[in-house]
């Protein structure tokens, strides 16, 4: 009998979260590369919002769900961790039941192993509390915790987590990798399968329902912007055969009717003309009615006339740019990824392309170290008068990235000893003052949406 392996995705606990095409795809992956290599798979997602158990446990109302496949998860208010009491919002756990989460782990008998994901470092207590339900249920099987929070703070989840191995792996969770930890947790297991990276398809099969995919179609990035940790989690750029991912896409939409499919590429334009302009090309000529969505953002010093065209004609819903500050010398500080005027040039294509105002955001980077509110007023206003949407992107400080030396100079909370305190919502670099006129600046934004015409695009609430 096939050996079965658990994979979890767990709960958010947060102040806030939103499906904006969030999907575990490095779990997904996983998952397909183990059903490869001979195991029998069973996930549990617990930001699934389809699952069925929810209305017998008395969740009446269900998560509104909107365009795209986005939508809000089942949340329910929890208390705040004691380092997080002093911020005066509600906190929640966002995902399903804890009681169906139990009975799913108690379908499989005796599991061989069990994988847990992990995202962001402050999200950290849904890690924890699948960890302790699972030891609880399966107390002698062992427990492997992976993902960002696990490649990022190793040393705290190693000590905290209680998990038997925490694999930190800088890059895609190699196959061979992995199969060199089975093959010593399960003395039976003797697959011989040589899988590369990204490869099979991601198991979306394996969800309740598939609202949407989400794409890679190059891993890492080539650029180096100091508070962001791509190169340490992806240290190479690598990209796809864009035939190839043209023919994933192809899969999902004709066997599972798929029409949304999100790109959580970091540089999804890089070199577009020989990479992403031949998938696009593809997805024109075979006249699919497919939507595409860049939730990561894409740079604006590749948005040309053609590949304005592009975009617009293969699909693409809402676009956003990466602009993070027009302020010039915090421009230079972040790694200039865009000329002067480029911004402008980029937003006129987009619009000749097709795009109404509406469906065009740019990314406002505030809350970093050093950054002052009339900074990123000036780039809100900025962005306005552009003709463009501002959606404010709240600092996370990460560590093993540049700025994270100064975020834990200048920040209020003690930010090496605890990853909750890396929470955006609480604006860890910024003063109790300037944290209190956040307030100001997303109302400024918002306005400015409003004015441009954007009902709140796809129902998103505004915490972009
Ligand atoms: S912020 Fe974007 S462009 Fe900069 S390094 Fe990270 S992924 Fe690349």
């Amino acid at each position: 009998m096939k050996p079965t392996l658990i994979l979890i995705n767990p709960w958010i606990y947060d102040f806030a979260a939103y499906d904006l095409w969030a999907k575990p795809l490095g779990l997904l992956y996983l998952a397909s590369q183990l059903r490869t290599m001979g195991f029998k798979v069973h996930l549990i997602d617990c930001l699934d919002v389809y699952n069925p158990h929810m209305k017998q446990m008395g969740y009446r109302k269900k998560p509104v769900r909107r365009q795209y496949g986005t939508g809000k998860f089942w949340k329910q208010t929890v208390p705040a961790p004691h380092q997080l009491s002093t911020i005066q919002r509600p906190y929640s756990r966002y995902g399903m039941d804890p009681r169906i989460f139990i009975k799913e782990l108690k379908t499989v008998e005796r599991p061989a192993a069990i994988l847990v994901t992990s995202l962001m470092t402050y999200w950290y207590p849904g890690v924890f509390e699948a960890i302790r339900l699972v030891k609880d249920i399966h107390p002698d099987t062992p427990v492997i915790l992976g993902g960002i929070y696990a490649t990022l703070c190793p040393g705290h989840a190693r000590k905290y987590s209680h998990a038997d191995l925490v694999i930190s792996s800088s890059g895609q969770c190699q196959p061979g990798e992995l199969r060199q930890v089975l093959k010593k947790l399960i003395p039976d297991f003797h697959s011989k399968e040589n899988l590369e990276p990204l490869s099979p398809y991601p198991a979306f099969d394996l969800l309740t329902r598939i609202d949407y995919v989400c794409l890679l179609s190059s891993s890492g990035c080539p650029f180096r912007c100091p508070y962001c940790a791509s190169h340490f989690l992806s240290p190479h750029f690598l990209k796809r055969d864009p035939l190839e991912l043209f023919e994933e896409v192809l899969f999902w939409h004709k066997k599972y009717n798929v029409q949304d499919f999100a790109f959580y590429d970091d540089a999804l334009l890089v070199d577009a003309g020989t990479h992403i302009g031949v998938f696009l090309e593809e997805v024109l000529k075979n006249n699919l009615a497919l939507r595409f969505h860049c939730p990561n953002g894409l740079h604006i010093t590749y948005i040309d006339r053609d590949t304005a065209d592009l975009l617009y004609k293969a699909g693409f819903k809402m676009i956003r740019l990466g602009l993070e500050t027009s302020h010039a010398k915090l421009d230079r500080e972040l790694g200039k990824k865009f000329s002067e005027g480029e911004f402008e040039r980029s937003v006129i294509h987009l619009k000749k392309a097709g795009f109404p105002p509406c469906h065009i955001g740019a990314y406002v980077l505030m809350g970093l170290p050093g950054q002052t509110h009339d900074q990123v007023a000036e780039t809100i206003t900025y962005v306005g008068k552009v003709g463009a949407l501002p959606y404010l992107s709240e600092y996370s400080p990460i560590p093993h990235t540049e700025t994270w030396k100064q975020a834990i100079t200048v920040s209020r909370f003690d930010l090496g000893s605890e990853p909750l305190f890396h929470n955006n919502t609480i604006f860890p670099c910024w003063n109790e003052d300037a944290f209190r006129r956040v307030s100001t600046l997303k109302k400024m934004a918002q306005d400015i949406r409003k004015l441009l015409g954007s009902k709140t695009p796809l129902g998103i609430p505004p915490i972009y």
